[in-house]
């Protein structure tokens, strides 16, 4: 009972994610919602009779859960290569608690940790937010249009709040951005 007591809980490791000060404040709300599987997703406004169907927005060819939309959808894994591409990682996860993990675990440098922690909250903000305008509007952004506002917000509120305090290496990693 003590060591229960004692590890950590996983909501004591997601505040790590969720209150990186490089993470753009609207995103990190939306990553808060998707840990605790919050988002209004078609899924569960159908469990409350407010949707006709449960099917995702966006490829309709599975229920549209957390975990479908973050990131299990086609649309998104598409994202997902293209940021895992833009930062270099190795990572094979699929899922977006399990690379915030990975990264909490591997990634060496802690400037680089949080940049990784701000592009997954960005992510998350960015697969929801087109998912928003097709139900809205009928329309679904490009994933390169959609990836290439995520990488600049995240790597400009960097810029803005780290430039002066990271190292030469990290410096240089971040501009070649
Ligand atoms: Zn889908």
């Amino acid at each position: 009972m003590y060591i229960k007591l004692c590890t950590p809980s996983e909501i004591t490791q997601w505040a790590r994610y969720i209150w990186n000060r490089l993470s753009v404040p609207k995103h990190r709300f939306s990553l808060w919602l998707a840990l605790l599987d919050r988002h209004k997703t078609k899924y569960r406004l159908h469990q409350y009779g407010i949707s006709t169907d449960n099917l995702c927005a966006i490829c309709g060819s599975a229920p549209e859960t957390s975990a479908h939309l973050f990131f299990e959808c086609s649309y998104s894994l598409d994202c997902l290569a293209a940021v895992t591409d833009w930062l270099g990682l190795s990572c094979t996860r699929k899922n977006f608690l399990q690379i915030l993990n990975w990264t909490r675990r591997y990634c060496k440098s802690a400037f680089k940790r949080k940049i990784i922690f701000a592009a997954v909250a960005g992510l998350v903000y960015a697969i929801w937010r087109p998912r928003n305008t097709l139900v809205w509007e009928g329309a679904v952004p490009a994933v390169a249009t959609v990836i290439q506002t995520l990488k600049y917000s995240v790597k400009q509120r960097a810029i803005q709040l780290c430039q002066d305090r990271i190292n030469e290496l990290d410096k240089s990693w971040l501009f070649a951005l």
